[in-house]
């Protein structure tokens, strides 16, 4: 087994297709839940650019916590 070979062409090409494949995964999660919103729908705060970036986020992470935790609530 060679050590010093130069990177493997197949490995290469599997991350690209990996990386490839993660982007249309999320558009096809955006194209089924909707964009996120800009700010929240309970009290109107800005919604962090990395929730957003999940697709049909409607509420800022505090509330988005608080509508589970009254849903966990509920089942009970
Ligand atoms: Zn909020």
């Amino acid at each position: 087994m060679q050590l010093d070979r130069p990177t493997d062409p197949i490995d290469l090409a599997t991350e690209q297709e990996t990386m490839s494949r993660d982007a249309s995964i999320a558009a096809v999660r955006r194209s089924l839940v909707g964009e996120s919103r800009k700010s929240c729908v309970a009290c109107d705060e800005p919604i962090d650019e990395m929730r957003r970036a999940l697709g049909g986020v409607t509420r800022c992470l505090d509330c988005q916590k608080w509508a589970e935790l009254k849903a966990k609530r509920a089942k009970r």
